[in-house]
């Protein structure tokens, strides 16, 4: 059986130093949708989807963190030079807004909904990163008609509704929320992801995804959605 890790970040640092390493180890595991996120990861991520075609699928786009950080004219210029790549990569993201970590919500959301936006108009998924925002980024999402991926999805009592519009993503741990979200998700609308570098005891990467589907396929009884589920989304072959 092979894997398809639906998000990870392969050009985080302490992932990019030793990318040859990860794509040989990744064993089973035949692709990983790789996220950017800001300038250097988008321009590393289309890289490395050169030198690895078979393996990296390239998503870019401008996330919550960088837009908490940098200046309206600088995120517009990236989403400039995103629109303009945009042939050449999967999908958009990671996009999305967070509360847990940042306040300005209002920002996030205007850069949020240009970049849907895009990914309408060249109708391309978006990976969508809703953390303690997941009503709110609904509530967005509802608007627009484009393919979602929710990346690392942590409530389950919005499941029900979520996966009415988006595929649902599980990481690679295990905890009553994460079980939860497994049981409430249809078959035809769950992914597995490692979101490497994290959520790992030590360094994550792609290779453990097989974890996530294990989980899924004890809670579920099968697994054999997942795959086609995440090439019917970012259109692979
Ligand atoms: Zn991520």
């Amino acid at each position: 059986m092979k894997f398809i890790d639906a998000h990870c970040h392969l050009c985080h640092p302490k992932l990019i130093e030793k990318i040859d390493e990860i794509v040989e180890n990744a064993g089973e595991v035949e692709k990983a949708v790789s996220n950017g996120g800001s300038p250097e990861e988008n321009k590393c991520t289309l890289k490395i989807a050169k030198k690895f075609p078979e393996f990296v699928v390239p998503a870019i786009g401008i996330s919550p963190h960088y837009v908490e950080n940098n200046s309206e004219s600088s995120i517009n210029e990236e989403i400039e030079r995103v629109e303009k790549e945009i042939e050449n990569v999967a999908a958009v993201g990671e996009t999305g807004m967070d509360a847990h970590y940042f306040k300005n919500l209002e920002k996030q959301e205007k850069i949020f909904r240009k970049q849907i936006e895009m990914a309408e108009k060249y109708n391309k998924p978006i990976v969508v990163h809703s953390r303690d925002a997941e009503e709110k980024v609904l509530e967005v999402l509802r608007e627009y008609k484009v393919k979602i991926m929710l990346h690392c999805f942590m409530k389950p009592e919005l499941v029900k509704e979520a996966s009415k519009i988006a595929y649902i993503s599980i990481p690679t741990f295990s905890s009553s929320k994460v079980k939860e979200v497994i049981k409430k998700t249809p078959e035809h609308k769950i992914l597995a992801e490692t979101d490497a570098p994290f959520f790992w005891s030590g360094l994550n990467e792609p290779k453990n995804v097989v974890f996530a589907y294990k989980l899924i396929e004890k809670i579920k009884g099968n697994s054999s959605t997942i795959n086609k589920n995440a090439k019917k989304l970012f259109n692979l072959v």
